[in-house]
């Protein structure tokens, strides 16, 4: 895609979260766009740079760590985000590249990336992912086990635990999309009446970035509607 229409659909974008933001009572600022690149090229993503996106998410280890490694010259102005499924002999690399994981589903899985974080680096930081919609298929641990490994995860030095993420079935309409958004935002009420400090509900893309906005999501994850539909055939 042109770097012109990366930047028009951008723009959009923005004009869409600004406008939930507004709906819901909240300010546009609460609400952190993730730009999400999976097989787009790093020139789309330098496309999305220069039209002042700052935080981008990839799904696919290898893919991302070439794109990362193409981009190095802005490595200290992007924000990676690692959102998809993660498997053990990937958490080295994941955890030595990204600044932050949505995906974390399993104890030992955060216990790699805390031992596997390099020395000096920042906390990383990451999500639990939670199955909001309970199908078994879907990735994420079930609402019920979330306290218990919140705070297990929230003990790990080198990890720094901000939230919740959810990928809720899509649904047809704005109400039926809210549910699950909802549902993820209840789960974050219990972890933090518990004493839990979060911050970040992961929740929202292209097609449902409003019922999110409504239900409070502060970072929505766009890919579709910024870089176009994607193409998985190479
Ligand atoms: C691909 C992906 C997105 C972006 O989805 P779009 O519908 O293209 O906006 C968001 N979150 C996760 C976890 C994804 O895998």
């Amino acid at each position: 895609m042109s770097s012109s229409h990366v930047a028009r659909h951008l723009e959009e974008v923005r004009q869409r979260i600004a406008k939930a933001a507004a709906d819901a009572s909240r300010d546009a600022s609460s609400v952190t766009l993730l730009a999400v690149s999976k097989t787009f090229p790093a020139e789309d993503v330098r496309a999305a740079f220069n039209a002042g996106q700052r935080a981008f998410g990839e799904n696919y280890v290898q893919e991302a760590v070439a794109k990362i490694a193409g981009l190095a010259d802005l490595r200290s102005e992007i924000e990676w985000h690692f959102i998809g499924p993660l498997q053990s002999n990937k958490t080295k690399v994941v955890s030595e590249n990204f600044d932050w994981v949505h995906s974390v589903d399993r104890l030992k899985i955060a216990e790699r990336l805390n031992e596997q974080r390099p020395d000096g680096s920042p906390r990383l930081n990451v999500c639990l992912q939670i199955n909001v919609s309970g199908e078994d298929s879907k990735s994420g641990i079930a609402p019920d086990d979330a306290l218990a490994l919140a705070h297990q995860i929230a003990a790990l030095p080198r990890l720094h635990l901000r939230g919740l993420m959810a990928i809720p079935e899509p649904a047809a309409t704005l109400d039926e999309q809210r549910a699950p958004h909802r549902r993820l935002r209840e789960i974050m009420d219990t972890l933090r009446a518990d004493g839990l400090e979060l911050d970040t509900l992961s929740m929202g893309m292209s097609a449902d970035i409003e019922a999110a906005i409504l239900e409070g999501a502060t970072m929505v994850r766009i890919g579709t509607a910024i870089f176009g539909a994607r193409d998985y055939s190479h």
